[in-house]
C-alpha cells in the first residue's frame, strides 16, 4: 500500500519488507542507519524494544510508550506512533464510534495496545479497562497511562473478572493480541455478556475474518477487523517521511483489493 501510495504520489520513495529477529534487532538499526533509509516502521515483537536505539521520541511515541514509525531525519533516528491515531479514526469510519460514547474494553497489552489506549485517552474516552493473560503487564500499562491522564478512568482486570462485572456495561470491545492470527478464539471471553449495542473491534487483519469477527457478527453486533487502521496508521507514517498527504482511500482501497483478490 505504501508502494502504491509512493507511485501515486510520483515520489521516487520504496518500501521493503524485512524479517528481523529479536536479538537482531539492534543491528538491523545500525544496518538501516548505514544505509541511508529515510525511515521505517516496525511491528510485532519490536515495537517497545526499539525505543533503547532511537535518538528522540515524538509526542505520540512518548505517551504511549511504543513506536510503529521511525522517521531519519539529519542522522537522528526519531520514533512516532500512528497506530494509536489509526484506530480511533477507523473506529469512526468503520463502526461510528467515538471514544466519548462509553465504557471500551481493550484486550492485551503489548504495543499494539499501548498506542490504543494513548491514542483513546487523548480523544477524550471516558472509561478503559484494559484485560491481559499477562496481569502485570496490564497493571503497567494502566500505570503508565494514568500519569498521563489522571482524567481518564483506567482500570487493569484479571481475565476472570471481566465478563460478569464488565462487559455488560461496555460499549466497544478491542482486541489489540495477535490471538485469531491463527484462528484461535479469545478463550476467556463471553461475548453473550455484552449489550446487543455493542461494538467489536479486531486489530488483527489476517485473516480478514478472526473466529472473534465470526462469533460478535453471527450475535448481530456490529463489527470491524483491523484493515482500516492498518490504511489509516499507513496513511500517517507516510506523511511523516514524505511530507505530502497519500490520495484519501488510496491504502485502504488497495488492501481491500488484494485481501479480497
Ligand atoms: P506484542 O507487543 O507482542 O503484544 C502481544 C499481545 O498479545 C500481548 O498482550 C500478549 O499477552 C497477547 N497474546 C499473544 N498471544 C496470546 C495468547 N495465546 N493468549 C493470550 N494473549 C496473548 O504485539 P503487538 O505489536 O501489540 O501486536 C498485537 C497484534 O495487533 C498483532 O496481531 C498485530 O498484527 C496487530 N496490530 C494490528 C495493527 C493494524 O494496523 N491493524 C497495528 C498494530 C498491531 P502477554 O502480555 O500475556 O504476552
Amino acid at each position: 500500500m505504501q508502494n502504491a501510495a509512493f507511485s501515486a504520489c510520483n515520489l521516487d520513495y520504496v518500501y521493503i519488507p524485512f524479517a528481523v529477529a529479536p536479538e537482531k534487532l539492534g543491528e538491523a538499526v545500525s544496518g538501516l542507519h548505514a544505509l541511508g533509509v529515510r525511515g521505517y516502521n516496525v511491528t510485532i515483537p519490536h515495537k517497545t524494544e526499539i525505543i533503547r536505539y532511537l535518538d528522540g521520541l515524538d509526542k505520540s511515541a512518548e505517551d504511549a510508550g511504543a513506536v510503529n514509525t521511525v522517521l531519519v531525519d539529519n542522522g537522528r533516528m526519531i520514533g512516532y506512533n500512528t497506530d494509536g491515531d489509526g484506530l480511533v479514526c477507523s473506529l469512526a469510519e468503520d463502526l461510528n464510534f467515538v471514544p466519548t460514547m462509553g465504557t471500551i474494553v481493550i484486550i492485551g497489552a503489548g504495543g499494539a495496545a499501548r498506542g490504543a489506549v494513548a491514542a483513546l485517552c487523548r480523544a477524550e474516552a471516558k472509561r478503559v479497562i484494559i484485560v491481559n493473560r499477562t496481569f502485570d503487564k496490564a497493571c503497567a500499562l494502566k500505570s503508565d497511562m494514568n500519569q498521563r491522564y489522571p482524567e481518564v478512568f483506567i482500570e487493569a482486570v484479571k481475565m476472570e473478572e471481566l465478563n460478569e462485572k464488565y462487559l455488560p456495561y461496555t460499549s466497544l470491545v478491542v482486541n489489540t493480541t495477535s490471538i485469531g492470527m491463527n484462528g484461535d478464539r479469545i478463550e476467556f471471553l463471553n461475548l453473550a455478556m455484552l449489550s446487543k449495542s455493542a461494538k467489536v473491534y479486531d486489530m488483527v487483519y489476517s485473516p480478514l475474518i478472526t473466529p472473534l469477527i465470526h462469533e460478535a457478527s453471527g450475535m448481530g453486533l456490529m463489527v470491524s477487523n483491523g484493515l482500516g487502521m492498518l490504511a489509516s496508521q499507513g496513511e500517517r507514517a507516510f506523511t511523516i517521511w514524505t511530507g505530502q498527504t497519500p490520495p484519501k482511500g488510496l491504502m485502504k482501497q488497495f488492501l481491500t483489493g488484494i485481501c479480497c483478490s
